[in-house]
Order: structure tokens, then C-alpha cells, then sequence
């Protein structure tokens, strides 16, 4: 195992896992996905990362970096590839308050970084249910989106800086702290959103907000998705733009929730259709300015019913339903899982017109969802009746039809990685994928970076 030996003499052998000590990192967080990786390579500063591509690039081995592997796509498989793992670099160099910044390291996680800006007034605006175990390499590795992006924008919209090692060892330092850069060719945005195919992340300087002085949080009941919409457009104008999220369950994610997490309620004495949770955020009356606007709503009769969070335990309560997305979607199988996007005047079509031609495929088939409503991305996943790769192919298939009928995208935030590569072959258009593998064999030209992802 020459690989092995080497990669021990750079960053010491304690900090190479093989066998049963790299049993931790031998499957993603679906279960989807198992593989038997060559070892685990834990390095502790950009240098080692170095060092340890420019012996992968020698060697010709494959390298699949790994920050908190909550992936949902199946990006961090790697069968007999070298897992570099960036958990040990999880330093927060700086907090500059006066500048509203942070350079940080890979390896920090989400949540971490979130509370440490708390401490100073400030917030990092990527919030999603994994943010305890995500890390700052991986979030901007698949440009993360989650609750905020209606506010804030995906990860790619905070990010000012990245330091990169490439396939060949070689340091691309592009940590600046500048918001104007235009010299030539944007390698920072074209590093993020490239699921490891590119270069490792091993730092970033990423934008901070002034921490929201007060959140009004409700569950809203509207009629239907449009006068949801409406709802939230009419939110946004009264409001300067203050809503930061506005997330939609249906009726069938509210009974999964209540039935199979301990203590989860209703949101509503009477069950509905449609299930918004809104929340806003800034100065002034923001909870007043929310009652006034769902009081008028229910008097227009657009809205059912809502209830508006009147402390910080009833706010949690809420977060947590919403939060349960994944565990609910998990629930059952076979199960199709989709991550699209669509024009927001869309949204309703798409539920319209993708049930029928499901129920051709499969009549007894039935779906569930959770969207982040506010940016157009739905999480719609379907239950087929029989557990056949054909069929599960075909109701891909049948979605994405309805997708691109409706001008959407097959991939909205969770990435490519593997499990989306037969939709990127069939529906990217060809040009563009010839200039995205032209741009992978100039960065990586012996194809070492997270082999077999993204790219068809
Ligand atoms: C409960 C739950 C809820 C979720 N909710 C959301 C959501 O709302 N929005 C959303 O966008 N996602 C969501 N996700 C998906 C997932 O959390 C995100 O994709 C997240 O960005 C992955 O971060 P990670 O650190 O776990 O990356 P990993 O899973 O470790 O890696 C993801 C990809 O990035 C690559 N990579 C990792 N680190 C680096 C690096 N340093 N340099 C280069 N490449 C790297 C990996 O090879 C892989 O291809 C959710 C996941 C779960 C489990």
C-alpha cells in the first residue's frame, strides 16, 4: 500500500484511517449509498491537503473529499477512492465585525459558525436541517441553499473568498475580502457548486448580516397554493422584503409528522390542505405588521387559519416540523426522491399536472413534499406501489417531463453527485456539458477529483 505509507509520512499515521476506523465514512447519510473507501485521510492545514494531491496526482489515486456528509445525492461515495476529510480544519481564523466577515476554515460546521456571528450581533445566513453536521467545505461544494435563500440567496450569493487546492497540489489563493473583483474569469463561482470535482475547499471569507433584532413565525392555513403566493407577495411589499422563510407542507407531511415524531401536534385544530410556515425578520413591529396582514387575509377568506408563534418555545415548535423534512420523506419505500425547482407562478401546474401522469404510470402511487415555497424549490417524492428500478426511472422521468414543460430544473440545491447523473445526461443541454468537461480536463486532467460525479 504505497499510497498509504506516503500519505502517513505527510500528515502522521494517526491521521490515516483504514479498515474498520474508516467504517464511519463507508456510506452517505440516506443509506443509499455504501462503499468500502481505500483509507481516510485526516489532514490539519492547507499544506498537508497539499501535499497529500500532489501524491494522489502522482499516483493516480482518487481522492473524494468529505466535510459533514450529509450530502443527499450520493457525492461522497467512494468505492476504493482516499476520503480526504476536512473535520480536523474547523478553525474560525476571524470574525471582523466592523466588515461583517469570516474566514474560516473547511472542516467548520454550519452551526458553529451561525452561533459564534450570534455572539456578535452578526449571522451567517445558510440555515437548513443538517446544519449541525454540515461544514463550510461541503455547503459551498453543492451551493447549498436551505430556509433563507428567499432573503439571502444560496450559499454561492455569501461567499467572497476560497482557497482552493487543486488535483496537482498547487495553492489557488483567492481569498478575498473584496466585494467588486472583476479580474478575469470568476474561479470562485465556478469552485462552488462543483461538488469536489475541481479543487478542495480548504477556506473561505464568507459575508455575515446583522443578527435580525425580531422574528414573527406563524403556521398559516391559505386557501391554496396561489393565494399563498399572493400572501407572501403582499408580506414582502408591506414589509420592504423581510420574509425569511416561507415553507409549504401538505396535509400528508402534517399526519407523517404528528404520527411518527414523539410529541409533534397539529398546527391547526382542523386539518387543511395547505400548511405555510412564514417567518419574518427585522427591526420594529415585525409580529404586529404579520397579525395585521394574516388577520385581513382570513377576512378575505384566503387563508383558513393561522397561529403565530408567542415565544421563542412556540417558534421552535414550528422550525422542528419543518425541520423533520427529511426524516418524514425517509419514511417510507420505494420512494422517488426529486429536488426541483420552478418558476413561481408554476408552483400549482406543477402538482395539476404531474399527479395524472404519475397515476398513468402507477395508479395507486401517491406522493408527498416539502418545498421552500418562497424560492420555487419543491422536495417532491414520490411512493411507487413496486420497488422496480424501471418504474422508479420512469417517474423520474415523467417529472422531469412536467419540469421542463414548465421552463424548472431537475437539481435545485442538494447537487448531482451520483444520483442525478442519468437527468444531467438527458437534460443538460450538450453544449454546455462539453464545455463543463473541457474545464475538468484542464483543472484535473488525470481525473482524480471525486471521480463519476456531476459530470455524465
Ligand atoms: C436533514 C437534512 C436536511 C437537509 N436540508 C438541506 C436544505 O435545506 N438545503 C440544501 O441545500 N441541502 C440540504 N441538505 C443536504 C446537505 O446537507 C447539503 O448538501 C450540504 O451542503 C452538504 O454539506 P456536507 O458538509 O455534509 O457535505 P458532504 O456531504 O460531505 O459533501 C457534499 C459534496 O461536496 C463535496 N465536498 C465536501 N467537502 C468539500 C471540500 N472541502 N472541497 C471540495 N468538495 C467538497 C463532496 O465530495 C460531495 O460531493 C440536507 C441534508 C439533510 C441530511
Amino acid at each position: 500500500m504505497p499510497f498509504i505509507e506516503n500519505a502517513a509520512a505527510l500528515i502522521g499515521a494517526d491521521h490515516v484511517l483504514t479498515g474498520p476506523d474508516a467504517a464511519g465514512l463507508s456510506q452517505d447519510w440516506t443509506g443509499a449509498y455504501q462503499w468500502t473507501p481505500l483509507c481516510v485521510l485526516r489532514p490539519g492545514t492547507t499544506g498537508e491537503v497539499s501535499a497529500l494531491m500532489a501524491l494522489a496526482h502522482e499516483t493516480g489515486t482518487p481522492v473524494v473529499p468529505v466535510s459533514g456528509n450529509t450530502g443527499l445525492s450520493g457525492g461522497t461515495r467512494a468505492d476504493g477512492a482516499a476520503m480526504l476529510s476536512l473535520d480536523r480544519m474547523s478553525r474560525i481564523r476571524e470574525i471582523r465585525t466592523k466588515t461583517r466577515l469570516a474566514i474560516v476554515e473547511a472542516g467548520v460546521v454550519v452551526e458553529t459558525l451561525r452561533n459564534t456571528a450570534a455572539e456578535q450581533g452578526l449571522m451567517f445566513p445558510v440555515s437548513f436541517g443538517a446544519q449541525g453536521s454540515a461544514r463550510i467545505g461541503g455547503i459551498l461544494s453543492t451551493n447549498a441553499g436551505g430556509s433563507n435563500v428567499l432573503r439571502y440567496g444560496n450559499t454561492r450569493a455569501q461567499v467572497l473568498g476560497v482557497e482552493v487546492v487543486l488535483a496537482d497540489g498547487r495553492v489557488m489563493d483567492l481569498m478575498s475580502e473584496l466585494h467588486k473583483d472583476n479580474t478575469g474569469y470568476d474561479l470562485r463561482d465556478l469552485v462552488i457548486g462543483a461538488e469536489g470535482t475541481l479543487g478542495i475547499i480548504t477556506a473561505a471569507v464568507v459575508k455575515l448580516v446583522p443578527a435580525p433584532q425580531t422574528h414573527a413565525t406563524a403556521m398559516v392555513a391559505p386557501r391554496d397554493l396561489d393565494a399563498a403566493l399572493a400572501l407572501l407577495g403582499r408580506l414582502q411589499t408591506i414589509s420592504g422584503g423581510l420574509v425569511e422563510a416561507f415553507e409549504y407542507m401538505p396535509r400528508d407531511y402534517i399526519e407523517t409528522h404528528v404520527a411518527r415524531v414523539p410529541g409533534a401536534r397539529e398546527p391547526f385544530d382542523a386539518p387543511h390542505a395547505v400548511n405555510v410556515m412564514v417567518e419574518m425578520a427585522g427591526p420594529g413591529d415585525i409580529g404586529g405588521m404579520l397579525e395585521t396582514e394574516l388577520a385581513a387575509a382570513l377576512e378575505r377568506g384566503e387563508i383558513a387559519d393561522a397561529t403565530i408563534a408567542q415565544n421563542d418555545t412556540q417558534r421552535r415548535e414550528i422550525w422542528a416540523r419543518r425541520e423533520a423534512a427529511a426524516e418524514i420523506a425517509f419514511a417510507r419505500s420505494p420512494r422517488v426522491t426529486t429536488d426541483i425547482a420552478l418558476p413561481l407562478d408554476r408552483l400549482s401546474s406543477f402538482f395539476d399536472r404531474v399527479r395524472p401522469v404519475l397515476g398513468d404510470l402507477d395508479p395507486g402511487v401517491t406522493d408527498t413534499c416539502v418545498a421552500h415555497l418562497g424560492d420555487g424549490n419543491i422536495h417532491f417524492v414520490v411512493y411507487p406501489t413496486r420497488d422496480e428500478p424501471t418504474l422508479a426511472d420512469a417517474v423520474v422521468q415523467a417529472v422531469e417531463g412536467v419540469v421542463g414543460d414548465l421552463g424548472g430544473s431537475f437539481s435545485a440545491e442538494h447537487g448531482i453527485g451520483t444520483s442525478k447523473l442519468p437527468s444531467m445526461q438527458r437534460l443538460k443541454n450538450p453544449v454546455a456539458l462539453d464545455v463543463m468537461g473541457a474545464i475538468k480536463a484542464a483543472m484535473d486532467p488525470k481525473g482524480i477529483l471525486n471521480p463519476g460525479k456531476l459530470l455524465p
